[in-house]
């Protein structure tokens, strides 16, 4: 059989370990999570970014101190009340945890959300989109994402913050979506639905196969063609359906980058490598580029959100 390019990513992404390894570990994993589905209540991990949250149609509408942000945040309070509400119609005892994870990772209404979740705030967290994330969850849920830094196809794509123009995981190029899979897939956890815009969809689909719900699509870089919340809402609910159907079969592999991470990125200026020239063990590829190769998705996840936010040039 000829493997499809989306196989063919995934492979290269394993590439820190030997592929049968790999498959071993994500057999496993699959059938573990499958178990726990009708053993133990579920355990799910959300984490919510902006950019891709439906009825999000402008750039002002993601700065806090643009026209409409405060639409934004009642738009991403009820899609994720969407998407609890349709997990909790199949489990009622489910736990969802919910991470706030766009800007100050201040957006979303804690007081409206549905009580029933547990709700992280605030952007001070070393492991950032994925504070919360470990083993003990059996999925997680990534909604409101955008493509990565550079994809002509996406609504305000953009692998962190503006000044970065590209990140590799094991040669294999990622954004958010995929550089927080990576991190959940190394603890074993799959990403069983990603929500946002068309290009973010395709590009979370080619990378991990998950189940996604296409929110919008871009008019341009910095428009939207937009689609009524209640549709929205409608797409969110089957899409959770799907993805728990596919779930409790066992249906999913988590992408597990194995140990360590070849981690390279590349910025929009030189003074960003020059300054990050003083970590240890961090080696400049050209003006633009630096790599470092981390013990594992842990470390690696660390770095990457020291580099891009913490580091203020
Ligand atoms: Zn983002």
């Amino acid at each position: 059989m000829i493997p499809s390019p989306s196989s063919s990513i995934r492979r290269a992404l394993l590439a820190g370990r030997t592929v049968l390894l790999a498959l071993g570990a994500v057999l496993s994993a699959g059938s573990a999570a499958s178990l726990s589905a009708q053993d133990a209540p579920l355990r799910l991990f959300v984490s919510v970014d902006m950019e891709g949250i439906g009825g999000v149609g402008t750039p002002a509408m993601t700065s806090s101190s643009g026209k409409d942000y405060a639409t934004s945040r009642r738009l991403a309070t009820d899609e994720v009340n969407a998407v609890v509400a349709a997990i909790f119609a199949r489990d009622p005892d489910a736990e969802i945890l919910v991470n706030d994870s766009h800007g100050d990772h201040q957006n979303l209404l804690h007081t409206e959300l549905d009580p029933r979740v547990t709700y992280i705030q605030g952007s001070i967290k070393p492991l950032g989109m994925v504070q919360g994330l470990d083993g003990s969850f059996d999925g997680a849920l990534f909604i409101g994402y955008h493509a990565r830094a550079g994809d002509p196809d996406g609504f305000l794509a953009h692998t962190g913050t503006g000044s970065v123009k590209g990140l590799w995981l094991n040669d294999v190029e990622v954004g958010e979506g995929g550089m927080n899979a990576a991190f959940a897939g190394s603890h074993g956890v799959p990403v069983i639905l990603a929500t946002g815009d068309e290009a973010a969809t395709r590009e979370l689909d080619d990378l991990l196969g998950a189940e996604t719900v296409t929110t919008k699509v871009a008019e341009t870089p910095s428009s939207a063609r937009l689609v009524h919340p209640d549709v929205v809402h409608e797409r969110l609910r089957a899409g959770v359906d799907r993805a728990l159907d596919r779930l409790a079969a066992g249906g999913f592999e988590p992408l597990d980058p194995g140990e360590p991470v070849r981690i390279r990125m590349r910025f929009d200026s030189t003074t960003h490598v020059e300054i990050l020239q003083s970590i240890p063990g961090m080696t400049k590829v050209d003006g633009f580029t630096v790599a470092y190769t981390a013990r594992d998705a842990d470390e690696a996840y660390r770095l990457i959100r020291l580099m891009y936010r913490f580091v203020g040039v």
